[in-house]
């Protein structure tokens, strides 16, 4: 990967870091902001207003530690190389999903596999 791409994608990916861990705040404090109490139905729609918003949180906490993970290979200089072959991975399969962490050719095999 040649370095101005390298410095492209790690731009992208601090700024997502930091929208997430924004995003994970907000949700946070709309999670202790929701009151569960009232009647049944009002204790139910919390319920379940609730549990959306901690599946959003998850699923913005994994694909943090993705970005990490990213961030770190990045100083370590590894970024860019599949995890299961050292290949290197398609510029442009980086440029559209910046923590990939496999070829195309091995995330197949991955995901094939479970
Ligand atoms: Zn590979």
């Amino acid at each position: 990967m040649d370095n101005p791409t390298l410095e492209e994608l790690k731009e992208r990916l601090l700024y997502l870091k930091k929208e997430i861990i924004s995003r994970i705040k907000e949700n946070s404090e709309k999670i202790n902001g929701i009151q569960i109490k009232g009647d049944e139905g009002d204790f139910s729609n919390a319920v379940y207003s609730r549990e959306i918003i901690y599946d959003l949180i998850e699923k913005d906490r994994k694909h943090l530690k993705e970005i990490e993970e990213s961030l770190y290979d990045i100083e370590q200089g590894t970024y860019g190389q599949c995890k299961r072959c050292g290949h290197e991975i398609e510029t442009e399969r980086m440029k559209a999903k910046p923590t990939a962490k496999y070829c195309i050719k091995c995330r197949n095999i991955v995901e094939t596999s479970g």
